[in-house]
């Protein structure tokens, strides 16, 4: 058997997952994101793939983000019909979030031809809606812990990683005339001693690994979130204002939800009410019932005692615009998280819209904002933020919270690694900008003495021959 790997994406940046396997005269894609962020590598996903898809056999996805999926509908679309194979959670999150997506290729098209901004006569979304469904039927759901036969001589199983519901490290054996191998992928590793997601599960052996690297150079501490967000409400109420949060559907808007929860069980902030205005989220919410079990929140009915703390009744969903609506006329103190997570777009827009020009209410930015979004704007203090063509003043009081990351950081990823019982033969630094995956590689290679290799994008790599 003759292994190589060639890495499409998330090679020095950390987006666009995406390494293909070539096994014997198979091949087996591990991840299939779409790439954000810089225009230099949002244009890749223009680019054609140096493979034609109709020849890639088969799928598997680590977790849900877009950064690891979004270039399915894509695949499909240019002829790629094999199967696609992933966890429950992932498939039911993916089903979410790839229709959404497809709606914002469909927008931003539309939108780049009516202003003529556009290269092209007539531009095309990267995929559309009914690309995203396709893909949803070629999709074969799996559980963790369980092996699935991809090939006669290759099989996988999903391990829990813990950075979104459903998230997996995918372990892979393959089966040779003469040898056994493993091959690790880490995926997107989550925290420890998360709130709400379990910890990565240990892996004690690989003869190749592939590992994440976003945080590989900084320690991000879970500061002391509860007594942030304590002040922090507590504030807001004592200016008898409401509090609004532009937060991700995934994972962060559930954890705001369990943090203000359990702080108003304990009475250290007043019971407020809470909207979750953001349809996305509130369909993610809803999975973690589904998927109860692999994930830490209580979510079942005791002798219908509600025990679900998103079923407490001070939590309110805004499903239809009318009731987010409504939300502009409240002048009662109240919590509103709302999507997007760095106010680019959304419902959070008009919660923006009415709450920045008032002294008395107060924002609160729960994540990473990137450069030149309204969310670090408001946060670096500009005085007018730019909204549905206006100048909106900035009068509310601004807040920030730390330590909410859905990522291991480094001190988390060492001690992931330090799990394996033995030197892997090669450890490749994926999913990492250039500086933190060097700073991680050189870590590994003093602290572990491991043989690390920090792959170029559109590298190929031999891993096995005649094995
Ligand atoms: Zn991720």
């Amino acid at each position: 058997m003759d292994v190589s790997i060639k890495f499409l994406g998330a090679a020095r940046s950390v987006t666009g997952s995406k390494y293909l396997l070539e096994i014997d005269n198979k091949k087996i894609l591990v991840d299939c994101g779409m790439s954000q962020g810089k225009k230099e590598l949002r244009l890749r996903n223009w680019d054609k793939l140096p493979i034609d898809p109709k020849e890639i056999d088969l799928v598997v996805i680590t977790h849900a983000h877009i950064d690891h999926t979004g270039y399915l509908p894509r695949l499909v679309k240019d002829g790629f019909s094999g199967k696609i194979i992933c966890t429950a959670a992932t498939e039911d999150l993916m089903q979410i979030m790839l229709l959404d997506a497809a709606k914002l290729q469909e927008e931003e098209a539309l939108f780049a031809f009516k202003r003529g901004y556009s290269r092209h006569s007539k531009p095309e979304p990267l995929f559309n809606t009914d690309d995203a469904k396709l893909v949803m039927q070629l999709v074969e759901s799996h559980p963790f812990k369980t092996e699935v036969n991809l090939l006669p001589n290759v099989s996988i199983t999903f391990r829990n990683a813990g950075h979104i519901l459903g998230a997996a490290i995918v372990e892979m054996n393959l089966r040779g005339n003469t040898q056994q191998k493993k091959i690790i992928f880490s995926g997107d590793l989550g925290r420890y001693n998360d709130p709400i997601m379990y910890d990565p599960e240990a892996i004690r052996d690989a003869d190749i690994l592939l590992t994440e690297s976003t945080y590989g150079d900084r320690l991000n501490p879970m500061e002391d979130v509860e007594g942030q967000l304590t002040q922090i409400v507590n504030e807001a109420y004592a200016n008898n204002g409401t509090l609004v949060i532009p937060a991700f559907a995934v994972g962060r808007s559930q954890l705001l939800i369990y943090y203000f929860h359990k702080l108003m069980e304990a009475k250290k902030v007043p019971v407020l009410p809470i909207f979750l205005d953001s349809p996305m989220a509130i369909s993610v919410t809803n999975l973690y019932e589904k998927h109860a079990g692999i994930h830490k929140i209580k979510v079942t009915k005791d002798r219908n005692e509600l025990v679900s703390i998103f079923d407490a009744p001070n939590i309110h969903f805004c499903n239809s615009k009318e009731s987010s609506k409504v939300l502009n006329e409240m002048k009662k103190p109240a919590i509103i998280i709302s999507a997007s997570g760095m106010a680019t777009g959304g419902r959070v827009l008009h919660h923006l819209v009415h709450r920045l020009p008032n002294e008395n209410d107060t924002v609160l930015l729960a994540g990473y904002q990137a450069e030149g979004s309204r969310g670090r704007n408001i946060l670096e203090g500009e005085k007018f933020i730019k909204m549905f063509g206006e100048q909106v003043p900035v009068r509310c009081h601004v807040r920030e919270v730390h330590g909410l990351s859905a990522h291991a950081d480094q001190s988390e990823l060492m001690q992931w690694l330090s799990n394996f019982k033995k030197a892997t033969k090669t450890t490749f630094i994926v999913h990492g900008e250039e500086a933190s995956a060097t700073v991680f590689s050189k870590t590994i290679q003093e602290k572990l003495k491991w043989n690390t290799v920090i792959p170029e994008y559109l590298q190929t790599v031999e891993l096995f021959s005649g094995i």
